[in-house]
């Protein structure tokens, strides 16, 4: 009987602690319990004093107030105190930024699916679709991509008149001051068609409409601001760039060296107050043809003239390209995708003080606008490119892999191939969900801080593996420039956008989980906010109420994500209506893994978590893939649960859900502490690591999905520009796919006619004729076989050219500009 009763007493408690009691319910159930075994059981009146004392020692110091914030609380307030990782202000500001979403559900161990699934998930206007169907479609009939990289190292002039008189530029300025006033949905759907076709002209389209001085003129610009660029940006008659990078300030862009003096100084004849501005900015996008620099500095009022304060911070300014002072126009070469992009600098640029975004009151404010402004581009420019890349790159490998044959047979039909075509079709299938969710997030009003950076660094890793494979896929023919070739361009700019909008490395290490940790946790930023409150009586009693709650989430998702670990996640809520069931519940069960996970390292490397960059990498790789997988089944619901698209999402969610436990299992092995490995393996990996990499029979069914047209490649890759025109190389393999496939089964009555040796024919014209003499085909299928075979000709050439032509940089007229460091 007394066994009984600890076990009752464990099983309450452990089932208390599963469901998220309140303390004071699970005291009360205690008590109960231990009364009634007292009362009601033959149970030793001394195990159950000693059991009635183990339990008033626990339950009495975290019931009773005061007691609980003098011993427990208080205490730990103070060591808590010195753990805290010193913050500077621009850190802070990072960490206030943006507003927590669907990630936080995720973070904090028990999703409510119900909530993502019955989440709005808007479309595109009449209006929006309108424009993706008519000018964006137009738009990308006239690219020529090979022109533009190659020979213009520029859009086309039609181009450019084209892109500003259909209001490219302004997709994010509202109507009211000429823009498009589009949804992020509607930019996402622009830019993803567009770079399925050309990245430079993506790029060209992407900057104004991203962090630039567009969105920070909407968002913080005086009315006089609005009212004068606006409307001049929407309409392409300025061009703008922002500078915020230099030589000395990368990654760590806040250490920028680049000053802004507060002054009196001559502006249009007359004396004005204003700010004298040294800078030197590298890597600016577009800033060889802006007109309009937004430009990020550090500014000082040595003079009082505008107030008390004489560092005032990171400020931003709108300075027209033709200032006085103002170095622009030399460029740098991305990659060979030469999109314009180059150093800007400045020598004692003097611009009155309304040149200041926001005006003077902003003054100091330029890091929070940035911060808070670029989760938003962030969400939607890169992912939005790399969706549109991978899913054209999946559609040509796909047709390619297909009609490209290799000892008489599709390449794609062989399995080293298909280890690749089927991570290249999942990869596909995740970053667009990914990309369609974030985008989402923007619209229903978040400021997406972590998925965006999520988003990106996820997005432009898969495309980049996705690109990598499908050139493994087309072998010579992707690596032979030229007009043909459809994937070296996109193969050669990969690393620019995983540097750009935050090199990944850094967005992996430090922002994904380093945010998250802090942002979607449920108590720690309101304990670090009450550990820092000046009144130390009230800083204890609101420290003191989050630090209750946090230490039941904790004790709940410890015991969670060990009875998920011993059940396999058997009694996880989650919709139980669909085939998908098991999925949703392997992500509860490693959400709360996660939980307890951060809970431990955070409580154990307090400030040194920060530069524990792979324990912080590792967890936020699992943030990260419970956001996709949980973006992946969102979109399948949306799009009907599709059976045939199952093998795909299988694949990306199998796929996904390893390197949960890859990334779980390497925090787990390299936790710092001896006693931390061993109490996170029992409690997130109580029977081992079970997970398996998406299998062989699997893989094959993926694989065969996108080498042939179908529904399901329709959905893949929808939303990118297909050409009717046989012309243009995509175009051509997606009008040959269909003839190939038709074609095969008279290719293989062909060859087994030869093989039984029928007939012997030296080339292809005297084979068809014979074929047909000997009624092994009929006329009409020679000639269709004859029609195909010259299209297939044409889908496998590479192009060549005079030497001349490759060498004409180093012939023309053009210097190299001297490097002024050097
Ligand atoms: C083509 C192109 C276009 C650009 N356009 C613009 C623009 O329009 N406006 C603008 O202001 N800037 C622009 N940039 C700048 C871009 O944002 C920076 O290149 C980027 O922030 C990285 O800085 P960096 O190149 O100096 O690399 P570095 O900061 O020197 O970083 C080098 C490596 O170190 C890693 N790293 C740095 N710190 C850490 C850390 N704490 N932990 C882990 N890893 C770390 C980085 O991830 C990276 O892998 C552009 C850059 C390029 C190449």
């Amino acid at each position: 009987m007394s066994w009984f009763l600890i076990l009752s007493l464990l099983g309450f408690s452990l089932t208390a602690a599963f469901r998220g009691f309140k303390l004071l319910n699970w005291t009360m159930g205690m008590a109960l319990l231990l009364t009634g075994f007292a009362y009601f059981t033959s149970v030793a009146t001394a195990v159950v004093i000693v059991l009635s004392i183990l339990f008033t020692a626990i339950a009495v110091p975290l019931n009773v107030t005061s007691w609980r914030r003098r011993w427990l609380s208080g205490p730990f307030l103070a060591v808590y105190r010195k753990m805290l990782p010193t913050l500077s202000d621009t850190e802070q500001v990072a960490l206030e930024a943006g507003t927590v979403g669907w990630e936080g559900e995720l973070f904090a161990g028990n999703p409510n699916w119900d909530a993502l699934l019955e989440q709005e998930w808007p479309d595109l206007t009449e209006a929006e679709q309108a424009f993706v169907d008519g000018p964006v479609e137009e738009l990308c009939q006239m690219l020529k991509p090979w022109e533009i990289s190659h020979e213009l190292a520029d859009l086309s002039p039609e181009v450019w008149s084209f892109l500003k008189e259909n209001r490219f530029f302004g997709m994010i300025i509202p109507r009211e001051y000429g823009g498009l006033g589009f949804s992020a949905l509607a930019h996402r759907a622009v830019l993803q068609k567009i770079a399925s076709v050309c990245p430079v002209t993506c790029t060209t389209v992407a900057v104004p409409n991203s962090l630039g001085p567009a969105e920070l003129l909407v968002h913080y610009g005086t009315d006089e601001q609005k009212d004068h660029f606006l409307p001049r940006l929407a309409s392409g008659e300025e061009i703008p760039c922002f500078g915020l990078t230099g030589p000395t300030a990368g990654s760590d862009a806040t250490s920028i060296p680049d000053t802004g003096i507060i002054c009196k100084g001559q502006h249009k004849g007359n004396q004005v107050l204003g700010i004298r501005l040294n800078f030197d900015k590298r890597y600016i996008t577009l800033a060889p043809v802006a007109t309009i620099v937004g430009l990020a500095f550090k500014l000082y009022d040595p003079d009082g003239l505008i107030g008390d304060k004489k560092d005032l911070g990171i400020s931003v300014a709108l300075v027209p390209s033709d200032t006085a002072g103002l170095e622009i126009g030399s460029r740098h070469f991305p990659l060979n995708v030469p999109f314009h992009n180059g150093p800007i600098r400045g020598k004692d640029v003097f611009v009155p003080l309304d040149a200041m975004v926001g005006g003077v009151e902003m003054a100091g404010h330029g890091w929070r606008m940035l911060i808070e402004l670029l989760s938003v581009g962030r969400a939607i420019t890169l992912p939005s490119s790399s969706t549109g890349g991978t899913k054209l790159v999946t559609l040509a490998t796909g047709a390619y892999s297909r009609i490209r044959k290799q000892f008489n047979l599709p390449i794609g039909r062989f399995e080293g191939i298909e280890e690749v075509t089927s991570r290249l079709a999942a990869y596909s299938y995740a970053v667009s969900a990914l990309s369609r969710m974030t985008a989402t997030a923007v619209d229903l009003g978040e400021k997406p801080a972590v998925p965006s950076a999520i988003a990106k660094y996820h997005a432009t890793e898969m495309g980049r593996q996705v690109v990598n494979d499908a050139m493994d896929v087309h072998g010579g023919k992707g690596i032979i420039m030229g007009p043909r070739n459809y994937l070296g361009r996109a193969y050669q700019g990969m690393p620019i956008w995983i540097t750009v909008e935050g090199a990944n490395i850094l967005t992996r290490s430090m922002m994904i989980f380093g945010q998250g940790a802090i942002r979607c946790h449920p108590f720690v930023l309101k304990e670090m906010q009450a550990a820092k409150m000046e009144d130390q009586e009230k800083g204890l009693v609101e420290f003191d109420h989050q630090l209750l709650r946090h230490i039941g989430y904790s004790i709940s998702n410890a015991v969670r994500s060990m009875i998920f670990g011993l059940s396999f996640a058997h009694f996880a809520a989650v919709p139980t209506d669909r085939k998908t069931a098991r999925y949703y519940r392997k992500l509860t069960r490693y959400s709360a893994a996660l939980a307890f996970a951060s809970d431990i390292a955070m409580l154990t490397l307090g400030g040194k978590l920060k530069h524990k960059e792979r324990i912080s990498a590792r967890l936020g790789d699992v943030l990260s893939q419970l956001y996709i997988c949980s973006a992946m089944l969102k979109r399948f619901e949306i799009q009907g649960r599709p059976a045939a698209d199952q093998p795909i999402l299988a694949w990306a969610f199998h796929d996904s859900i390893f390197k949960i436990q890859t990334a779980l299992g390497s925090v787990v092995d390299n936790f710092p502490s001896r006693a931390v490995r061993v109490l996170l393996r029992t409690f997130v990996f109580p029977l081992g690591r079970h997970e398996r990499q998406p299998g062989d029979r699997l893989g094959h069914k993926v694989a065969q999905l996108i080498m042939s047209p179908s529904e399901t490649r329709d959905r893949l890759t929808h939303g990118v520009f297909i050409s009717q025109d046989a012309s243009n190389p995509v175009g051509l393999l997606e009008l040959a796919l269909p003839r190939v496939i038709a074609t095969e089964p008279l290719e293989r009555r062909l060859h087994k006619a030869e093989v039984a040796g029928e007939f012997n024919a030296l080339d292809m014209q005297t084979q068809l004729q014979t074929a047909v003499e000997k009624s092994i085909i009929t006329a009409e299928e020679a000639a269709e076989l004859q029609a195909v075979r010259e299209m297939v000709a044409e889908i496998i050439a590479v192009d060549e050219f005079e030497s001349d032509y490759l060498s004409m940089g180093a012939s023309g007229d053009a210097k190299v500009v001297a490097d002024q460091a050097a």
